[in-house]
């Protein structure tokens, strides 16, 4: 009987004892050595929050990764982008990604191969069931490297609540083991007059400021301010994506964003809350991104109607507590700004379905694709001997969160073969980039997801294929050409040697298909013949022979 009072206690103080720990040593180093980050989590890339933790590796690669808890190797995964994965799901409710690994484990290795040869494709998804591969905590289950979209070696580790799917940020689990004394620093500020309604300095575009600004910033309206930051870490050199930004303006929080959480969903409205490497301090009524919270009517815009200085502050702050402090005034001054005309038919409202409709052109975007009404910047240009007209829909691309389906007319069929058109779209440097696309009775169609400059071209040629130093290559035991497609985009190949399929790499950095040659298969000192054939999205194909000596 005595007995039970401790027993009650336990119970009530175990969980709670439990959560606190789960936090500070749920997980233990991926590495054997002295963890440094190149990249933190949510730090802005184009397009996309960079989604995990990128550690240092020595710079080299080849380092043995050790699972980092309990649990079991989820999905193996081979891919153009992110080279050799693996996904390991831990049993306390997160699970891991590993990116950018130079190779497998035994086991993994030899089904990973198994599974390209049977493919014939370099790209492998394995989703192992939980008793195959049982994981511990630090021991070894692959090697660190440098493949894939990757620029050196690193490991790139994502962690993501398995439950939810949301990828969340690792440095909590890691932040006793990595040195920060160092705060962030604000680059610049931005202000985003509302068209229509606010004006700065008398101008109605956006502009930015350095702190002290030399000049007064007057402003009258609607206005919105964003902020350039970058943090920094002890013993790097690198920047790193600040964890929390905080807007005050006389002494009231209106904006705090707070960098710890997001969805595959939420991902690309990174395109509405940043612009320029700009955080803007307001939402856009489009904006779900549940990092961000604002505090005012206005979702987080400001009106400026009282000739009064307005004091803003910006506090920013890393995952340790280092805060720095940034506080600039706001002069109300009335200045005249124009009055839209809501009834242009290039004005698109976020929360309706949009259709353009102009010669040769036909768009169609879904309610919600938009993240913020706009007044394009519309303008057709001729060029009577041009495949179609180029229409630019806005000057500056505007992207958007879902696709539209765009249509453009062909009005010169300089090529017989259909399956050649595509649709580009047209950088400002004048570089194009091919959206693919169908032609069907006079038009191409393609999903575009910006507003940007499009028009058609066409595709007839082969993507080039090169051969580098073949001399070497038996004493390398490495087979590398290098492939060269302008107009579009490579979407098959498929490598031989002696007629056999071997799983040829594509290198997507640096535009190369390598193959590392297997010495149980490929005799040494002979010659064999390799063959390598590339097709581009226009069907197109390349193709080289060669007999070598391997
Ligand atoms: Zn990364």
């Amino acid at each position: 009987m005595k007995y039970i009072p401790t027993i009650i206690l336990l119970f009530f103080f175990t969980p709670l004892a439990y959560s606190q720990t789960q936090l500070s040593a749920a997980f233990v180093s991926p590495f054997d050595f002295p963890l440094l980050m190149s990249g933190n989590f949510g730090e802005l890339r184009i397009g996309h929050f960079h989604s995990g933790l990128d550690f240092k590796t020595q710079g080299v690669s080849g380092k043995k990764l050790f699972s980092i808890g309990e649990g079991y190797i989820s999905r193996i995964l081979v891919t153009h982008g992110s080279g050799y994965m693996l996904h390991v799901r831990y049993n306390n409710g997160y699970t891991a990604i590993y990116r950018h690994l130079s190779g497998f484990i035994p086991p993994i290795a030899e089904r990973v191969e198994n599974e390209q040869y049977k493919n014939e494709m370099w790209e492998v998804s394995i989703t192992p069931d939980s008793i195959e591969y049982p994981v511990h905590p630090g021991q070894q289950i692959a090697w660190s490297g440098n493949t894939g979209y990757s620029f050196g070696p690193h490991l790139h580790m994502d962690l993501f609540e398995t439950k939810s799917g949301d990828y969340v940020d690792a440095l909590p689990f890691y932040k006793h083991l990595i040195k920060d004394t160092r705060a962030p620093v604000l680059q610049s500020i931005m202000f985003f007059p509302r068209w229509g309604k606010g004006v700065v300095n008398g101008k109605e575009e956006c502009q930015t400021f350095t702190l002290p600004t030399t000049e007064p910033i007057e402003a009258w309206g609607v206005i919105g301010v964003g902020v350039k930051a970058y943090d920094y870490m002890d013993e790097t050199t690198n920047h790193y994506g600040v964890h929390t930004v905080s807007l005050s303006i006389d002494n009231q929080e209106i904006f705090r964003s707070v960098v710890n959480r997001f969805s595959t969903e939420e991902n690309r409205m990174i395109y509405s809350w940043t612009y320029h490497s700009h955080m803007k301090s307001f939402m856009e009524p489009g904006n779900k991104l549940r990092m961000l919270q604002t505090f005012n009517e206005q979702n987080g815009l400001i009106t400026i109607d009282e000739e009064r200085e307005y004091q803003f502050t910006y506090v920013l702050k890393d995952l340790y507590g280092n805060t720095s402090t940034y506080p600039f005034t706001v002069r109300g001054k009335p200045q005249p700004f124009t009055q839209p005309d809501y009834k242009n038919k290039f004005y698109l409202e976020w929360d309706k379905t949009n259709t353009l409709n102009e010669p040769g052109l036909e768009l169609h975007i879904p309610k919600g694709s938009l993240y913020d009404n706009v007044l394009l910047n519309n303008e057709i240009l001729f060029d009577s001997g041009a495949i179609s007209f180029t229409y630019q829909l806005n000057d500056e691309s505007i992207p958007m969160h879902t696709y539209g389906d765009l249509y453009i007319g062909v009005r010169n069929k300089t090529v017989a073969d259909s399956t050649k058109y595509y649709i580009a779209r047209m950088g400002k440097n004048g570089k194009t980039t091919s959206l693919g696309g169908k032609y069907e009775n006079g038009f191409v169609k393609a999903r575009v997801r910006e507003l940007g400059t499009f028009t058609i071209q066409v595709d007839t040629v082969s993507p080039k294929i090169k051969e580098i130093n073949p001399r070497q290559w038996k004493n390398t035991r490495k087979i590398i050409f290098k492939v060269e497609e302008k107009e579009t985009d490579i979407t098959a190949y498929r490598g031989t040697i002696d007629g056999k399929y071997v799983p040829f790499a594509w290198e997507i950095v640096t535009n190369r298909i390598v193959y590392s040659v297997n010495s149980r298969k490929i005799k040494r000192g002979v010659k064999h013949t390799v063959e390598l054939s590339v097709t581009d999205a226009c069907g197109n194909k390349g193709k080289i022979t060669m007999d070598v000596i391997l």
